[in-house]
C-alpha cells in the first residue's frame, strides 16, 4: 500500500513539474551584460597586468622609492636578504593574482627559517611562502597559510628548488565612512593547482605577535613581496583587477 501511495505521489509531482516547465524558454534568457572577451591564447590572460615578466623591475620599488636591489637574472627575481621588501608601483584591491615561486634547492635552516618569503595583498595580508616540504612548523605559518590565521586545507608543496604556483582570488575588505569594518577580506588560493584556501575570511592585518587589526585603509594598495632573509625566487607574476 505504501508503495502505491509513493508511486501516485511521484506521478503527481512529475506531472506538476512538467506543467511548470511549459511556456516560453526565452523568459529565462539573459543577454545583457555581455561578458568582455579575454584573449587566452597566450600564457598570460589578455587583460592581465604583467608585474614581472623576467626582463625588468619597472613594476616594483623598495619602500623608500629606490630601485629594486633584489637579483634579476635569467628571467628570475631572487630575494637579496637584508635589502628589504619590495612593493608594486601600482595599487590593487579585488584581484586575481598568479605568481610562481621557488625556495632554494640547497636546504638550510628549519621551520620558519627555511625558504621564507611572503605575498602581502594590499601590503597588509600575508599569504605565506615557505619551504613546507618535510619541514614542520606551526600550521598557520606553513606554505599556503594566511599567516598566523588560517592553515592551508592540505599541504600541496613541491620540494626545494622546484617551481611552485599560487593562483589567488582576493576580495578586499570594505569599511564604512566611520572606519568600521563592513565586510572582511576573503581569499581563495590554489597551490600548484590544488585548493588550499576556499573563500577564507581574513580576520585582519597580519601580525607576528597578537591578534589582527582592522584599521580602515585605502580601497587599493600595493602588493608587497617579503624579504625574510632567504633567497626565494619568483617569476611570471601577473594580476587582473576584478
Ligand atoms: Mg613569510
Amino acid at each position: 500500500m505504501k508503495y502505491v501511495f509513493l508511486a501516485v505521489c511521484t506521478l503527481t509531482a512529475s506531472s506538476l513539474f512538467a506543467q511548470e516547465r511549459n511556456g516560453d524558454p526565452k523568459l529565462t534568457e539573459s543577454w545583457k551584460p555581455v561578458p568582455p572577451v579575454v584573449n587566452t591564447q597566450a600564457a598570460v590572460p589578455g587583460d592581465a597586468i604583467i608585474l614581472f615578466d623576467g626582463k625588468n623591475m619597472n613594476g616594483w620599488k623598495h619602500k623608500d622609492g629606490s630601485a629594486v636591489k633584489w637579483d634579476v637574472k635569467d628571467g628570475i627575481l631572487t630575494v637579496k636578504g637584508g635589502t628589504g621588501e619590495i612593493i608594486s608601483q601600482q595599487s590593487f584591491g579585488d584581484c586575481q593574482l598568479h605568481i610562481e615561486w621557488r625556495t632554494p634547492a640547497t636546504v638550510k635552516g628549519e621551520g620558519q627559517g627555511r625558504g621564507n618569503s611572503g605575498i602581502f595583498l594590499m601590503s597588509t595580508y600575508e599569504l605565506q611562502v615557505l619551504d613546507s616540504y618535510n619541514n614542520t612548523t606551526y600550521s598557520n605559518g606553513q606554505a599556503g597559510s594566511i599567516y598566523k590565521q588560517t592553515p592551508p586545507l592540505v599541504n600541496a608543496s613541491k620540494g626545494p628548488g622546484e617551481w611552485q604556483t599560487y593562483d589567488i582570488i582576493f576580495t578586499a575588505p570594505r569599511f564604512n565612512d566611520q572606519g568600521m569594518l563592513k565586510s572582511p577580506a576573503t581569499i581563495t588560493v590554489l597551490h600548484n593547482g590544488v585548493l588550499v584556501q576556499n573563500n577564507t575570511t581574513i580576520w585582519g592585518s597580519t601580525q607576528y605577535i597578537g591578534l589582527p587589526d582592522n584599521i580602515k585603509h585605502a580601497d587599493k594598495l600595493p602588493l608587497i613581496l617579503q624579504d625574510h632573509g632567504d633567497p626565494v625566487s619568483f617569476r611570471n607574476i601577473w594580476i587582473r583587477n576584478l
